[in-house]
């Protein structure tokens, strides 16, 4: 009898210690891409719940909220998104919620003075940073404050945690660098569908050509296309590459258009670009996903 009594107690005692446990995820947060999600739970783990909009293969120039994204975002405590025009569609209803909560472009408070310019839309900088590795760094700095001037009591938790994430795109940047160091200067051409690489160019030495400009949202036509044909011909580029966000066929038609000139280039593989891999996968994770596209760039133009 006694030892029942016992079990009960401790199953009490545990339940009331999972209760606890769980009010510990202090700080519910709405995420735009799936790259600031990911900081977001490395650095505020369990103290924070997180829900991130755009899964992979979305389009983050293109997608628009949906009545569910609303209600996600009505419920937050706090919103992450990256700014710098990046979320097009969805610049009114951030604002909208800006009046009642927190919400950060994360990708704005980095040093201005390495930003470019947006190939489409004028007087807006180049939202991609994340593929310069010492940028999104700065992005994760961004996330660690905030996270602490909302949840103060987390303070040390957080600081540990952005101190291991810290370290770990530190390795990640030198890992990229020296990948890339693999390859002679003359052979660092980087040919996708749309201009998303132009930081992770900066950064890294590569001659960075989109197709399609800067936002998937315009549509490449034939001159842009035999225009690229062209230049991959002349160069004679061993490899382009396709994005998981960006549909296949306008790269198909560059290849295509190519053999017309004479020369055979191959598809090296698929980028991650604007959206990360599978929920689970290496690739659904910001660092995962970086070394998947430096190692399918430098193997296929090597
Ligand atoms: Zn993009």
């Amino acid at each position: 009898m006694k030892g029942k009594i016992i079990f009960v107690l401790a199953l009490i005692m545990t339940a009331g210690f999972i209760h606890c446990h769980q009010a510990h995820a202090t700080l519910n947060i709405v995420t735009t891409i799936g790259q600031i999600s990911n900081v977001t739970k490395e650095i505020g783990g369990e103290r924070v719940d997180v829900v991130g909009l755009m899964g992979p293969g979305v389009d983050p120039h293109l997608y628009k909220a949906t009545e569910s994204d609303v209600r996600k975002l009505a419920k937050a405590d706090l919103i992450f998104y990256n700014g710098l025009f990046l979320e097009a569609k969805m610049g009114d209803i951030l604002e909208r919620m800006n009046t009642s909560k927190r919400t950060v472009p994360v990708g704005e408070y980095v040093d201005q003075s390495v930003l470019l310019d947006s190939v489409n839309y004028v007087g807006h900088h180049d939202p991609h940073i994340w593929f310069d590795v010492t940028l999104w760094q700065q992005v994760a700095k961004r996330i660690e404050d905030v996270l602490i001037e909302e949840d103060p009591e987390g303070k040390e938790y957080y600081q540990q945690r952005a101190v291991d994430y810290q370290e770990k795109l530190k390795e990640l940047h030198q890992y990229v660098s020296n990948r890339a160091a693999e390859l002679p200067d003359d052979q660092r051409i980087l040919v996708t569908a749309h201009d998303a690489f132009r930081y992770f160019g900066q950064r890294y030495n590569f001659n960075v050509v989109g197709l399609q400009g800067i936002s998937t949202e315009s549509q490449a036509g034939t001159k842009d296309v035999m225009d690229l044909a062209k230049f991959i011909a002349t160069k004679k580029i061993k490899a382009i590459f396709v994005e998981t966000s960006v549909p296949e066929r306008n790269i198909k038609a560059v290849q295509d258009a190519v053999r017309a000139q004479g020369w055979d280039v191959k598809i090296g593989g698929e980028l991650f670009s604007d959206a990360m891999g599978d929920e689970g996968s290496v690739e659904g994770t910001y660092i995962g996903m970086v070394k998947h596209n430096i190692n399918t760039i430098v193997n296929a133009l090597k």
